[in-house]
């Protein structure tokens, strides 16, 4: 049986890290829509460059070139063993119109990481960067604070990290993601992990879950 995985979760909740790591130890692709999208106008694919254009003009890409290019990019040969969406579907439209595409295909797998909204302020209030450099720094380790480990710079909290600009980010992804989780979650694949661990403990269940639906003969 494929893999095909969705993963879901607010920003911070740990996602695109667990994407990655259980992509590479499956040997399928981490697909992000972002990273297709920009491929898509790299390559100059007709759907890319009608992206280009939108994007050129401070327009949102529309929900239909995104579910063009994912349906491209789901038919792909090594899509065909499995991938793990991350960052796509965001919304129900989104969700039916990836439904569609899966027809004849094993069913999709969501994951759900689910981290508690004090937790992901806090993570999130807690990235740094260098105001020298530029680098970011993830580390809540507070004896590594300070400053920069390239360029001993001076780190400060990102401008759009503060607190209110997180909670309002928290926000519109409950608000968008809610309708979601609740078009998945009536389905025996859908499986929901706590994310209020090390990213260790989270991979660990990850697998489980995915092994109790994807792996054996439920
Ligand atoms: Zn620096």
């Amino acid at each position: 049986m494929s893999l095909n995985v969705i993963m879901l979760g607010a920003p911070g909740a740990g996602k695109g890290t667990q994407a990655d790591r259980f992509a590479r130890a499956k040997g399928i692709p981490r697909i992000s829509t972002g990273d297709i999208l920009r491929d898509a106008v790299q390559r100059g694919t007709p759907l890319g460059l009608q992206a280009k254009a939108i994007m050129a003009r401070g327009e949102l890409v529309s929900d239909d070139i995104v579910i063009g290019i994912v349906r491209e990019r789901l038919g792909r040969d090594d899509a065909q063993n499995g991938f793990v969406l991350d960052g796509f579907p965001r919304t129900v439209p989104q969700a039916a119109a990836l439904d569609t595409i899966m027809q004849g295909r094993d069913p999709l797998i969501v994951v759900d990481i689910v981290v508690p909204a004090d937790e992901i302020a806090r993570r999130i209030g807690s990235r740094l960067v260098c105001c020298a450099c530029g680098t970011n720094v993830d580390d809540r380790n507070p004896a590594k604070a300070g400053a920069c480990g390239k360029c001993g710079g001076r780190l400060v909290q990102r401008a759009d990290d503060n607190a209110e600009t997180v909670k309002e980010r928290l926000r519109v992804y409950e608000r968008q993601t809610k309708p979601l989780v609740e078009y998945y979650q009536v389905r025996p694949t859908f499986k929901s992990i706590n994310g209020a661990q090390t990213p260790d403990q989270v991979a660990v269940d990850l697998n489980a879950a995915i092994a109790t639906v994807g792996g054996g003969q439920a």
